[in-house]
Formats: C-alpha cells, structure tokens, sequence
C-alpha cells in the first residue's frame, strides 16, 4: 500500500470510484476491514469523508499517482486497481485485474502497458484478488519470454498474459489474517 507523501496526478480525483474500499484488506488500530467486502461506509463515495481514518486520507491507487495512465484507467472503469510500490529504491507497479480478468488482458490498450513497461524495464506485476478475507497473488511480467514477445507481436503477450492469469487463477489464497481489532468497518454498522 502507498500511503503518505506522494505526487498525485494534477487534476485528478477519485469521482464515483470506490474500487479501494472494497478490494483492499485493512489492518489498522483505528479501522480494519477485509480483502474484497466493502467498507460499511463506502456508498457512492465515502459517507464519512470529513471524519475518515488517517489511511483512509492518505491511500492512493497507482491511477492517483501515474501520469502514464490516462483517465480511462480509473479502477472502476477499466477493471484494473493499480497498485504502486517502493522498496529498498525500486518502484513496482502492480495491475490488479478486478473487473472480468481475462477480458482485460484480452485488450490492446492493456497489452500495449505491458508492451511498453517490459521493453522499458519497468517492475511490473500482474495480480488478482482471491476470495473475500483471503490474500491475492501477483506474478512478476519482467521475464526473459514476455520480453521476447514484447518485440515481437501483441498476439504474443496476450497468449502470455493468459498463461500467467491461468498460474495466478490455481493460486491457493491464503487467508488473510486481521490482527486489530475494535473498529470493523467491514460489519454493519
Ligand atoms: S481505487 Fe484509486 S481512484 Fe478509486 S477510490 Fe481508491 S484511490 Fe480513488
Ligand atoms: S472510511 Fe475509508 S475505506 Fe471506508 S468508505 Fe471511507 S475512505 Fe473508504
């Protein structure tokens, strides 16, 4: 999760999306929720906007933050939660498939991502999520064969794309465990 001080995206805002207060699992003193159940407050936007958790105020998807990604990349549009992650100096950017997976992987804007990312050696990952209250699965793009057929065919990374969607779909999620407790926004309120 990338939280805290950030570049955002000059201009633009969240709207009507609320793809993170679904899919994302949270594990804070003041607020926790699991992977894949809305957060109680999530309506057509936050219903507690003004008062919401400090995560909450911090949180923005790789859309937020990427300049790269135009506006039809907004999660809920395009079934794809980006998620941007720095560690020990290197960013990896992870595409979260979260609409009909292998719908998008099937699209030639989202190939021509993965076309562009590889070939400039840009840390790239391909996720799902996994059941509710369950961990997803990622798996990194950057190998020597989907290199290979970034330079040579659309038609090549889409059959990759699929094979790697097949290995993250046999993934045995495990649960994802919430250690806090105290303020469920998963449960009814
Ligand atoms: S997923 Fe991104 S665009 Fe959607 S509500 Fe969260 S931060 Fe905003
Ligand atoms: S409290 Fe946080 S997770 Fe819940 S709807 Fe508001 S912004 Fe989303």
């Amino acid at each position: 999760m990338t939280t805290g001080s950030i570049d955002l995206v000059a201009g633009r805002a969240c709207g009507g999306c609320t793809v993170c207060c679904s899919v994302m699992a949270i594990d804070k003193p003041d607020i926790q929720k699991e992977a894949g159940v809305p957060c109680r407050h999530c309506a057509q936007g936050c219903a507690i906007y003004a008062a919401r958790p400090q995560l909450c105020r911090d949180y923005h998807c790789g859309w937020r933050q990427l300049p790269m990604l135009d506006e039809s990349w907004r999660p809920d549009r395009s079934g794809v939660f980006v998620e941007v992650e720095s560690l020990e100096g290197e960013t990896t950017i992870t595409l979260v498939l979260i609409g009909n997976p292998l719908k998008t992987v099937r699209q030639p804007w989202f190939q021509d991502f993965v076309i562009t990312g590889v070939r400039g050696h840009v840390p790239l990952q391909l996720g799902i999520t996994g059941p509710p209250g369950h961990q997803g699965a990622a798996l990194p793009l950057n190998t020597s064969e989907m290199f290979e057929a970034a330079g040579v065919s659309r038609a090549k990374v889409k059959e990759l794309l699929e094979k790697e969607l097949k290995r993250l779909s046999a993934h045995d999620f495990p649960r994802r465990v919430i250690a806090n407790t105290g303020h469920d926004f998963g449960a009814p309120g």
